[in-house]
């Protein structure tokens, strides 16, 4: 489906009189600011405007006129998705639907779950619970200024033992692309007190099947919260080598499985650190790979290791020491270079930090690594929990990085039975040599993962087809399943065309895949 510019001023015309005047922007100005500000090229994912409905009855009176007039839109909660394509669509010329203004919060705080429309913040979720003196912890990504449901939409994780954002959700309020409205879960039977308590309702269940998607628009969506615990105690572990990545795979994987640690570590190298407290400049006027100069002197700086990882037990005091010294008993005799005790008690103070939930944003700084207009785009495969695996991951992607002269920025994050290894690439959007070789190394990157039959967990805008290709299982059955179902809800094709290289039929040409 091309966009034609007289239905899209008709469509534009048709919003003004049923969101108000104020509650659509199509200005230079307004696709701008839903431009992605991150990506190497920002012009290919331009949105034609954005339109923020003011309540649920609004945004299925915006769908019912994208139908009529033919218009995609691409629904954002927040659209603070850096990394991947921020609040920009797929499609270029797309209409932004900004669900910002959908703000309400309700909190069961006998269950301890919480009903949230898209534009709740964690940040306001964070105050809301604060100001109550509810006792419970949000699990907040790095990026603490998005959406609380839109980054379980698009499986954001964070670092307590509720850091699946996905898995914690319990129960939806979806907008179907024709604008009919429904509930999943126990929500399907009205006035159930169980929308939030019972995951699977009656048949098939249907929350996950709208993360990821673009089979409906998400209007609210519930969420278990974790009790505030008596105690979270811990370590901070620096490895010296970048060979130890392997052994302490293989340390920490059976306490994951047997739910011994029931966070998700994730273990990473020096360039994270530095690149949220210091610019590239501060350390080398040097344009190639960083030299052991350089990461030696990092290290020093901040007093780490090659890599570090940060262990947390949660529970009861007894109960979290307990887990506490299964860690110890797997680390005993391992040739760490530094284990640093951590120990909160309920009453001490709470530090601002992932690990108790409390919001934060500081590590967006490291898109300023380079200075400039700086941003970067994410690279995570996912691979089986292996010591092997992950340092032969780790090697090849470390040579893809020197050979395209980029800096190494990497964490492989335990999940209960694989591992993702989130890569960030950052870069200088000023700098065009640069910015030339992006592109190469990240295709580079895919296929390397695809040789090895490891998918990426979740990609930026320019590259949901290619990385949709890669699930290539049947001749690409899954993407068949994916847009026959898209074409049965959404017969006009207006919402979302290219997510997670889903297209419909309507605009099935305009996919990249091969
Ligand atoms: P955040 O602000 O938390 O980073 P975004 O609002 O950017 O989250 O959402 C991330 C992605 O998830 C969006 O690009 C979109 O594809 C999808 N998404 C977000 N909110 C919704 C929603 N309410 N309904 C359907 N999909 C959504």
């Amino acid at each position: 489906m091309t966009i034609s510019p007289a239905a899209l001023k008709a469509a534009l015309a048709d919003w003004r009189a049923a969101l108000g005047r104020d509650a659509v922007f199509d200005t230079a100005d307004d696709r701008a600011a839903y431009a992605d500000h991150y990506s190497p090229d920002e012009a290919t994912h331009m949105p034609g405007a954005a339109i923020a409905p003011a309540n649920t009855a609004q945004v299925q009176a915006a769908v019912r006129i994208a139908n009529r007039h033919r218009i995609p839109l691409w629904p954002i909660s927040r659209g603070k998705n850096f990394g991947y394509g921020g609040a920009a669509p797929v499609q270029k010329g797309a209409v932004v639907l900004d669900l910002t203004r959908l703000k309400a919060i309700s909190v069961d705080a006998d269950a301890g779950t919480v009903l949230v429309e898209p534009g709740v913040g964690f940040f306001d979720l964070y105050d809301h619970l604060q100001q109550r003196r509810l006792p419970f912890w949000l699990s907040v990504p790095g990026n603490s200024w998005g959406s609380v449901a839109g980054n379980a939409l698009d499986r954001g994780v964070g670092y307590t033992p509720y850091g699946d954002h996905s898995a914690q959700i319990c129960g939806l309020e979806v907008v179907l692309p024709t604008g009919e409205i429904f509930r999943t879960g126990m929500g399907a039977m009205a006035g159930s007190p169980n929308w939030q308590l019972y995951r699977n309702g009656y048949g098939p269940g249907w929350d996950q099947m709208f993360c990821q998607s673009n089979f409906g628009i998400v209007t609210k969506l519930g969420l278990w919260l974790m009790p505030e615990p008596e105690a979270v105690l811990g370590y901070d572990i620096e490895f010296d080598k970048p060979e130890d990545l392997g052994w302490a795979v293989d340390t920490i994987a059976p306490l994951r499985r047997e739910g011994i640690i029931r966070q998700s570590p994730s273990m990473g190298n020096w360039l994270r650190s530095a690149a949220v407290m210091t610019t590239r400049s501060q350390w080398t006027d040097s344009k190639g790979p960083l030299g052991e100069d350089v990461i030696t002197a990092i290290r020093r700086k901040f007093d780490i290791g090659w890599w570090s990882v940060q262990l947390r037990t949660y529970g009861p005091l007894d109960m979290a020491e307990a887990a506490l010294r299964q860690i110890e008993r797997a680390f005993a005799g391992k040739p760490v270079l530094k284990m640093k005790p951590k120990r909160w008690v309920k009453g001490d103070g709470l530090e601002g930090s992932p690990f108790s939930g409390v919001p934060v944003s500081f590590p967006l700084a490291n898109a300023n690594w380079h200075g400039g207009r700086g941003g970067h785009v994410g690279y995570s495969p996912v691979l089986p929990m292996k010591g092997d695996l992950a340092m032969d991951q780790f090697r090849r992607t470390y040579a893809l990085y020197q050979q395209y002269g980029m800096d190494y920025h990497a964490s492989f994050a335990f999940g209960e039975r694989s591992i993702t290894n989130v890569n960030q690439l950052l870069f200088d959007r000023d700098d065009s040599a640069m910015m030339g070789r992006v592109d190469a190394m990240f295709r580079a990157l895919v296929a390397d993962a695809q040789a090895h039959h490891y998918g990426e967990y979740r990609t930026h805008i320019e590259y949901m087809d290619l990385v949709a290709d890669t699930y290539d299982y049947g001749g690409h059955a899954l993407r068949r399943l994916n847009e026959r179902v898209k074409d049965a809800l959404d017969p006009n094709g207006i919402l979302a065309p290219g997510k997670s290289g889903i297209w419909p039929a309507t605009s099935r040409a305009q996919s990249k895949r091969k």
